[in-house]
């Protein structure tokens, strides 16, 4: 029987022995003395248990313990190291390893942990849209397309629908291409201030349209970085359409830079609704939103800001936010000046 395995038969000897040498002792008591052969029982006894103690309490026995533990996933043991020479130093090595092992095990739980929260937020994410998409058209194939207006209704929301899913599906293949490391990137001499200027003209009409001011001040004395163009553009327009969706109309968008302990840093400034303190921590994790719901209504999948930090980390650069609820927001992409 498999529990019958489990038990040790150490511990079942000593049980054996502690339960013999009572009954003898309480027969002692009772009549006073023993007969011979009780007697040599207890000798025994005694002397099998002293034998068995000693083998329990010694150094390659409690070595022995620790590597069955570790054997057995119990990776939180560890050993006394003050045991005498070689003992000692096989116990630091062992102890060395079961941290180890600990710190893999932790490792791996944490990637799993944020693997299934992934898994998770991106089913999320895809089922809404998919259920609009489900609904409107099944109210279109049960009546609904008679009616001229709610039709084509109906067939700009599936439209809008299926667009957001696959902004999400692009986004998602961008982060997994930067993450794997797919992507390196060319490094080539890169002007920001050029590639800033090129997202600016492209964003300038959704500027307009909510009257916001979009500036750009030239970047004084910037040296070229080696970077990746694409990149620095990807992530100059992650940040500025954030700004200008996130800050009101008539607001002001304001991008400049400054060249400072050997980085050169491109700071994109808004007017806007700015970014609770408690939320700033977490701003940058995949699909942190401050407000879910806003950011889906206007288009965003919760994943610009993971984009940027995978570039401009990956140039050996740093993003950073200042924000002030309800005041507006800075953020800083810094790049370090490659050596002349
Ligand atoms: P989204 O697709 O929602 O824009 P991002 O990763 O780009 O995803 O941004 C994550 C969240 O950070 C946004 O939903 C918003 O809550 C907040 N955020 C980003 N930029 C700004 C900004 N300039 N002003 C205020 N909030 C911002």
């Amino acid at each position: 029987m498999s529990w019958l395995g489990k038990i040790s038969l150490r511990r079942f000897l000593f049980t054996l022995l502690f339960a013999a040498t009572a009954a003898l002792a309480a027969r002692l008591w009772t009549r006073g003395s023993l007969e011979g052969p009780e007697a040599a029982l207890i000798g025994a006894a005694v002397v099998l248990a002293l034998a068995l103690a000693r083998n329990d309490l010694s150094p390659l026995a409690a070595l022995g313990r620790l590597a069955d533990d570790l054997a057995q996933g119990r990776n939180k043991s560890r050993i006394n190291e003050a045991l005498p020479g070689e003992y000692g130093r096989l116990a630091q090595s062992l102890n060395r390893l079961a941290e180890r092992i600990d710190n893999d095990f932790s490792r791996l739980r944490r990637l799993d942990e944020m693997r299934r929260d992934f898994v998770a937020n991106v089913s999320h994410e895809l089922r809404t849209p998919l259920a609009a998409i489900k609904a409107f058209s099944e109210t279109l194939a049960s009546g609904a397309l008679a009616e001229r207006e709610t039709a084509e209704e109906f067939i700009r929301e599936i439209e809008k629908s299926a667009d957001r899913m696959s902004r999400l599906v692009d986004d998602l293949l961008e982060l997994s291409a930067l993450e794997s490391g797919q992507r390196p990137g060319a490094r080539e001499k890169v002007s920001l201030m050029r590639a800033a200027a090129e997202v600016v003209a492209a964003l300038m009409p959704l500027a307009q349209k909510k009257q916001i001011v979009l500036r750009l001040d030239p970047f004084p004395d910037m040296p070229d970085i080696l970077a990746d163009k694409g990149q620095m553009k990807q992530v100059f327009t992650n940040l500025i359409d954030n700004a200008i969706k996130f800050t009101g109309d008539k607001g002001l968008v304001h991008v400049h830079a400054l060249l400072q302990n050997g980085r050169e840093t491109v700071l994109i400034q808004d007017s806007g609704c700015g970014i609770p303190a408690e939320d700033l921590p977490r701003i940058f994790e995949r699909f942190y939103r401050v407000d879910k719901a806003r950011s889906r209504e206007m288009g965003g999948t919760g994943l610009g800001l993971a984009i940027v930090k995978h570039i401009v980390e990956g140039h050996g650069g740093h993003v950073s936010v200042e924000s002030r609820f309800g005041e507006g927001s800075t953020f800083r992409a810094e790049f370090p000046i490659p050596a002349a």
